[in-house]
Formats: structure tokens, sequence, C-alpha cells
């Protein structure tokens, strides 16, 4: 039988041709055992993970549905970095990024970056720390001996294979991993998923920044004076101008480099993350947005004359996915009182972020922290531990917490930092044969210190 196998031989349940259920034959899939820690989506937190885990010296794969390692950074056309005043990784890719003309404007905390470049980059760091990472590969089975986590399958062009490794890590950011391998989750606000919006992101180029001044954040040629607030009401009203009231009532516009910005000006509302169909038409509604506004724009002339789309993002970005249910619960009280745990991983900074849940709410307000002030508080281990099924961590957006706390945690500074957390502890357990809640945060953060010691 071939790598996708053969035709199997199907069979509907009763009902016969009018069957609404159809059973999937068995079939014998080829087994890989090669890897201590296997990785499951390769956005922030799971680049993160994979190289921090191969650099503790286990051997890491890392599987990655989209054509290009970053997740939201890169296939979502992210372009800005927040909460990212941290020791570690973090402060590692800022000094890679700085170093290659990467980013730009901001603070040591937030900061401009260019995706492309992103990518490229991410690509050179798990290839040096001999992360066998492979695109195009979407994980899909997830099985387990007892309650542990032992096996999953991928599907890709080269068929189903199943990968078998004593730790895994869910970084696929909608919690696919730990809901396939049967842990509880929660999703949204309520069980209807109130979500947050999606947003469609895109890259533009312009004939002259500098007559953009008024508009764009860190526009290096035009004179700054304009707080970052001003200039998303300043741009809406430009928008509105060309006759169209943005879905994302505070659009904003970064100057990667030269002429070249990217831009969030879209919100689509209520989509369910996991229909595969709805994503579907949001993305579709988004791009006709986009171009819309585009042309709105450039029929206006002045600064806007010659403004062009030069690509959207591959992956519509999802704010609000699984948060797989761990041994502690991220809280908004956690946020409120600056909570402090002894197996804190990272100090989250990013204040409550939750973007309009409704079109009517954008006309009222893009985003709102419902009032809520936000105090440094820590990211437990124990979050990032499933509490259902054993051998899983997780890492970035889909670690267990509420939905206020992730419309804070969420921003990938802090999924930096956890992925570094995972993978070093799931590194020592593969290592020392313990499953990861068995091993006390003060050996990783050892580890993770003589790491950052060495370089
Ligand atoms: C529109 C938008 C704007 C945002 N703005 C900011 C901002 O300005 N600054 C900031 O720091 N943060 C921002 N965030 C938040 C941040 O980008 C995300 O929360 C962050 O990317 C989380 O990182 P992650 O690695 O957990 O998830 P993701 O970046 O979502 O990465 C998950 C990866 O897993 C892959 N994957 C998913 N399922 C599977 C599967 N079954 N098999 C294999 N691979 C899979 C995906 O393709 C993806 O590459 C924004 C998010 C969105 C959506």
């Amino acid at each position: 039988m071939g790598a996708l196998g053969g035709p199997g031989v199907a069979r509907a349940l009763e009902g016969g041709e009018n069957s609404k259920v159809f059973v999937e034959p068995e079939r014998e899939l080829p087994m890989v055992r090669d890897a201590d820690v296997i990785v499951c989506g390769a956005g922030p937190a799971g680049v993160s993970a994979a190289i921090t885990a191969a650099r503790a010296g286990a051997k890491v794969r890392l599987f990655e549905w989209r054509g290009c390692l970053g997740g939201v950074w890169t296939a979502g056309l992210l372009g800005w970095l927040i909460d990212f005043d941290k020791p570690g990784l973090t402060a590692e890719l800022k000094r890679h990024l700085t170093e290659r003309g990467l980013n730009r404007g901001g603070s040591e905390s937030n900061l401009c970056y260019d995706p492309e470049g992103m990518k490229l980059l991410l690509e050179e760091l798990c290839a040096e720390a001999g992360v066998m990472f492979q695109l195009h590969t979407k994980v899909s089975a997830a099985f387990k001996e007892g309650n542990r986590l032992t096996t999953i399958v991928t599907e890709s062009k080269s068929g189903r294979e199943a990968w078998r490794a004593p730790v895994f890590i869910d970084t696929t950011g909608d919690g696919d991993l730990g809901a396939l391998a049967g842990c509880a989750f929660e999703i949204g606000e309520a069980e209807d998923c109130p979500c947050q919006p999606m947003s469609l992101n895109a890259l533009l180029v312009c004939k002259d920044v500098g007559l953009l001044g008024d508009f764009v954040r860190y526009n290096e040629t035009a004179e700054e004076g304009k707080s970052n607030s001003d200039k998303k009401d300043l741009f809406r009203a430009e928008i509105e101008r060309a006759g169209h009231f943005p879905s994302y009532s505070k659009p904003t516009l970064w100057q990667i480099r030269d002429n070249l910005l990217l831009v969030m000006m879209n919100h689509e509302y209520g989509v369910k993350p996991f229909d595969a169909a709805a994503v579907t038409a949001a993305t579709v509604r988004a791009r006709a947005e986009l171009h819309r506004i585009v042309n709105g724009l450039r029929a206006l002339g002045g600064g806007w004359e010659g403004l062009q789309i030069a690509a959207t993002a591959e992956q519509i970005g999802v704010r609000d996915g699984r948060r797989i249910r761990g041994r502690y619960v991220v809280s908004a009280e956690d946020l409120k009182t600056g909570a402090r745990h002894e197996d804190g991983v990272t100090r989250a900074t990013f204040a409550v972020d939750i973007h309009a849940l409704s079109a009517e709410h954008n006309k009222k307000a893009g985003y709102t922290n419902r009032g809520i002030k936000t105090q440094p508080y820590d990211i437990p281990l124990r979050a990032l531990l499933a509490r259902d099924v054993e051998g899983l961590m997780m890492a970035g957006r889909c670690i267990s917490g509420d939905f206020i706390a992730h419309s804070s945690y969420r921003v990938t500074g802090n999924a930096v930092a956890m992925g570094e957390a995972a993978g070093v502890t799931a590194a020592i357990a593969a290592a020392t044969k313990r499953l990861p809640h068995e091993v006390d945060w003060k050996e990783g953060a050892a580890k993770l210190a003589a790491m950052r010691q060495r370089g």
C-alpha cells in the first residue's frame, strides 16, 4: 500500500444510501518513533517550545499545517509584537530582528517587525537547533494508552502517518491536540461562544509614506506628535471619507519599512473557529472589505494615491480558540490582584483587550478592557499542564484560562515565554522518563537559566 493508502471498502451505517454517517475503514499507518518531544503547531509558542526543547537536548518533531513557521506572526501577517520585554528567546528574537534590520519603532515591550523576514529567521533558528520540522502537515488524531497520550496521526501529501513520543505539546492556538486527546476545554465567553472577532490582515504599498504621517504608526519620515489612538481615529475618518465605516473602528496602519505598510482594519463577528465553512465565508467577506477600503482610499488621491494591497494574509487571524483545561485556570482575578506563583513561568503585563463582539459594539468602541485594571501577573506552569490527559502540555493561546485572562495573556511575548517553559519541561520529562507534571518548575527554571547563560 502506498503512503496514501488504498481506497478501502466504503461502508455506510443503517439507512443504506440515505445514511448520514460513514464508517471509515480501519487501516495500517506507518509509525515513526524518533522524537522525545512532539510539538503540534508552529506559531510563536510552538517554535519557541521546539527550539527550547531541542536546545535542552531533546529530539524534537514540530508539525505545522500552513506553509511557513510563525503562525499569526507570519501566515497571519500580524506585524506587531506585544509584551516582548522578557529575558530569553524574546530578547534573542529582538536581537536577531534588529541585526537584520527587520524591526522598527515602539519600545522594548512593543515593536513592529517584517513578517517575511520572520519566516526566514524562524526556519534558520529551528534548523540550527536541530528541530525536525514539517510544514503542510496537520495533526488530525490522538491516541492514549490508559490516560497517557502516546501517539498522534498527521495528514499531509504523504498520507496519514502515526508518530509516537513520550511528551507532546499542543501549540495549535486552537487547542486541536488537547481536544483530539479528549481534554475538557472552553471557548469564548460562554457556552454559545460569543468569541472575539477574527481579523484578516494585509500588506499594503503606498507611493510616499511621508504623506501619510498622520495615520501610520512609527512612520520614520513624518514628524511624530500624534498619539497612536489619534492616528487610528484619523485613519478611520479617512476610510469614512472614502465611503465606508470599517468593521474594526480602530483601524491601524504600521510602517514595516520604506513604503511597505501593514494594516489591521476589519472584524468578523460571531464566527465559530471550528466551522470551516463559516471561517471560509468570513475570510471571503474580510478580503472583499479590505479591497473595498483600499480602492476607496486610493480614489481619494493625495497621500493615498497609488495605494495597493500587496498581499492579504494566508490565514484569517483567530483571536479565540479552545482553552484546554489545565491543572490551574488563569483568571480575571489573577489579573486584578497581580497573582504570584512559585511555578510562575512568565509575568504577563498586557491589558485586558476584548475586541468588539458585534458590529453594534464596534460602533461604540473597537475594543474595551471592561474597566479592569491589570496588575502584572504570573502564569504558572500548572496552566500549561493538561488536567485530563497525561504526557500533554499546552503553550500559547490554548493554555488554561478564562475568557478575560485570555484576552490579556494571548499576546505573543507571553506565547514565546510559555513555549520556552513547556519546551524545557518536556525535554526534562523525556530525558528522565517522568511525566511533565512530575517535573518541578525549579528544575525547568534552573535549566533555562543555564542555557541562557551559555548563550
Ligand atoms: C487579528 C489578531 C491580532 C492580534 N494582535 C496582536 C498584536 O498586535 N501583538 C501580539 O503580540 N499579539 C497579537 N495577537 C495575539 C497573538 O497573535 C496570538 O494569540 C498568538 O499568535 C498566539 O500564538 P500561538 O503560537 O499560541 O498561536 P498561533 O499563532 O495561532 O499559532 C498556531 C499554529 O498552529 C498551527 N495549527 C493549528 N492547528 C493545527 C493542526 N491541527 N495541526 C498542525 N498545525 C496546526 C497554525 O497553522 C499556526 O501556525 C493577535 C491575534 C490576532 C488573531
